[in-house]
């Protein structure tokens, strides 16, 4: 048994995402990509149900279209009440998972999230709650897991730190997502990362920089999708990232990650029709359809055209079921927590 993950030279990772790499490289990359998923997860992919609870935002990320700046948008924050009774939709639909995210809200505090995730796992245990609540202190991070939350998605958005300093406010630095992200770490949450493909000012030497990072970080879940332009952004005009070159990084870091639990993102969903179903055959084992009440799925516009309905709705698991199987797959309704013990690569 081999334990150690497949590492590319330097050399490869710009062959494979290069205009020059060829079609048979690349689809030997999916390939190997696909059958090592298969091979530790089986043809089944784990969901998770996504439930945006405030796009009201303290911060000012440039390509986000629900930054604080946007006076375009029409603001709108979940009660828990609200929130307790779409768990509750999505544990009767299946779900055993459910992540909060939302816009970095400072009207729900620290001391709300914990009587949320209380309530979870309480009225239904054994589920696992995933937070993306942005950046925080290591103090609220630190009371979040000790009310219960399981996992944190956290992406670095880009490894270029002058480009991550581009779009984002001054506040905040690569540096210390970093550190946030050891800092989850350290406390036993399942950590999850990515990036954006495609984000204005990046390109394949920058997402070379995201596959040495995230082999550093060793995160348990890699999220990644292209970069889709907004409307109210700086960046409406930015052409969207490539869902090719996201196709070839999902493999290449499965090929990394093997363990990893790598969604097939709404944004790949949103740029491509096919998005979930190529996702998978490059490598991707989750999808998180969409658990937000209408409200929320109308206002939660992170970039436009953001898919919410269809196989992105969370309650109609039934059609996401169908078209699986026309690629082979099931849904797997257990929490899909990363699996242990060695493989065989
Ligand atoms: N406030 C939380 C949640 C942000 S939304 C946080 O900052 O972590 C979750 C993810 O959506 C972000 O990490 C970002 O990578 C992605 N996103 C935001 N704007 C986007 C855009 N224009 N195109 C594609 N993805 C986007």
């Amino acid at each position: 048994m081999q334990k150690s993950a497949y590492r590319f030279s330097q050399e490869d990772l710009a062959y494979l995402l290069s205009p020059q790499a060829s079609k048979k490289d690349l689809e030997d990359l999916r390939q190997r990509a696909q059958d090592l998923t298969q091979s530790l997860y089986g043809k089944k992919i784990y969901i998770r149900g996504l439930i945006e609870f405030s796009n009201y935002c303290q911060e000012a990320c440039r390509y986000c279209g629900i930054q604080a700046t946007n006076p375009h948008i029409q603001r709108f924050r979940l009660s828990k009440e609200t929130i307790y009774q779409q768990v509750s939709l999505g544990y009767g639909a299946g779900f055993r998972t459910f992540v909060l995210q939302g816009g970095e809200d400072p009207a729900y505090r620290d001391q709300d999230f914990c009587q949320i995730i209380s309530w979870i796992k309480t009225t239904y245990p054994g589920v696992a709650v995933t937070l993306s609540l942005g950046l925080r202190t290591k103090a609220s991070y630190r009371r979040l897991r000790e009310a219960g939350a399981d996992r944190y998605l956290l992406r670095h958005e880009t490894a270029n730190p002058q480009i991550f300093s581009q779009l984002h406010p001054p506040s905040q630095s690569l540096e210390a997502r970093i550190r946030a992200l050891e800092d989850l770490k350290d406390l036993g949450y399942q950590v999850g990362t990515g990036f954006l493909v495609g984000a204005p000012g990046t390109g394949p030497r920058d997402y070379m920089k995201d596959v040495l990072l995230i082999r550093q970080l060793d995160p348990a879940m890699i999220g990644m999708g292209p970069f889709i332009p907004h409307k109210d952004t700086p960046y409406k005009n930015h052409p969207p990232g490539s869902v090719d070159l996201t196709l070839r990084l999902l493999s290449i870091l499965r090929l990394e990650n093997p363990r990893a639990l790598i969604p097939a993102t709404t944004a790949l969903n949103t740029a491509h029709p096919q998005g979930r179903l190529l996702g998978i055959q490059a490598g991707a084992n989750v999808l998180m359809p969409n658990l937000s009440p209408p409200e929320a799925k109308k206002h939660y516009q992170l970039y436009d055209k953001k898919e919410t309905q269809g196989l992105e709705d969370a309650l109609g698991l039934k059609d996401l079921a169908k078209a699986l199987e026309t690629i082979g797959y099931k849904i797997d309704i257990n929490r899909g927590d990363p699996i242990g013990g060695d493989y065989d690569l």
